[in-house]
């Protein structure tokens, strides 16, 4: 990979970088077309990262159609597909891993220990082996954009991290690769995440700022749904992840599927 990124950057092609997991959707294909029209060169990474699992997750099941996802970059005229093999990312004798300390610490960090690290490792291949001059990442997986941002900047990585904004369901469900695991009856509950954050929303617009309120709006409508089984719902800065802000985020069980969600309250909930 490295060796074709090197020789677009030597024609003076700039290069943005998609990483991705695969089984992909209209919210991957939303930044692959951010990256499009800010790159000469636009690569996909594609890559089921295994350290950022932890025991007892997804890791095995999460769903992988290449073919699909082979076709859906075609068809968005991606230039490059990476597709690094495990073996190679972590051969036996690797001991190196990247911690980003301070953001990666609370809310997902602290339900997933291991998986901003298992990020921060990934990320760090990914950037060394495309070069790229922009990476693009969704808003939807928010403490992730700001763990990204900080490893770039305190790495001197030397890319321009984007985001592009998260892309939902008509009924406001955020898109994710997760969301295929929901029966439909979890499918149904599922829409308590973004109902949630849209009620904080439309609360703060009305003139509510006292924080406590807000998350026990989120609280009561998330406990709504016997299926929703909460694991954080809060108020955060979105710079630190940390007490007080207006980035309401929160984690849901729904059935066994762990879905995540977040909103900019001070803003309308889009839709
Ligand atoms: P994943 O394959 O789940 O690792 O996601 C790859 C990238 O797509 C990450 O930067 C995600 O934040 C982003 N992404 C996933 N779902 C969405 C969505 N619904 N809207 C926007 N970006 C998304």
């Amino acid at each position: 990979m490295l060796e074709a990124s090197r020789s677009w950057r030597r024609e003076g092609r700039s290069i943005g970088l998609v990483p991705t997991m695969g089984a992909l959707h209209a919210g991957h294909m939303s930044l692959v077309h951010l990256a499009r029209l800010e790159n000469d060169i636009v690569v996909v990474s594609l890559f089921v990262n295994p350290i950022q699992f932890g025991p007892g997750e997804d890791f095995e099941r999460y769903p992988r159609d290449l073919k699909r996802d082979v076709h859906m970059l075609r068809e968005a005229k991606v230039d490059a597909l990476y597709l690094p093999e495990p073996e190679a990312m972590y051969p036996p004798d690797a001991s190196t891993r990247v911690h980003v300390g301070g953001v990666a610490d609370p809310l997902e960090g602290k339900s997933r220990p291991g998986h901003f690290e298992g990020v921060a490792t990934v990320v760090t291949k990914l950037f060394a082996a495309v070069e790229p001059d922009r990476a693009y990442f969704g808003q939807k997986d928010a403490q992730q954009v700001a763990v990204v941002e900080r490893l770039a900047r305190d790495l001197d990585l030397g890319v321009e991290v984007r985001v592009g904004p998260i892309v939902r369901e008509p009924d406001g469900l955020a898109l994710s690769s997760r969301n295929v695991y929901l029966r439909p009856a979890e499918r149904r509950a599922a829409r308590a995440l973004s109902a949630a954050l849209r009620e904080a929303a439309a609360a703060y617009a009305s003139g509510q700022r006292d924080p406590e309120r807000l998350e026990a709006i989120l609280a009561a409508r998330l406990g709504s749904e016997r299926l929703v089984e909460v694991d954080y719902a809060g108020l955060v800065d979105p710079g630190t992840f940390h007490k007080p802000g207006h980035l309401a985020v929160l984690a849901a069980r729904v059935g066994k599927t762990r879905l995540i969600d977040n909103h900019d309250v001070s803003k309308p909930f889009p839709g």
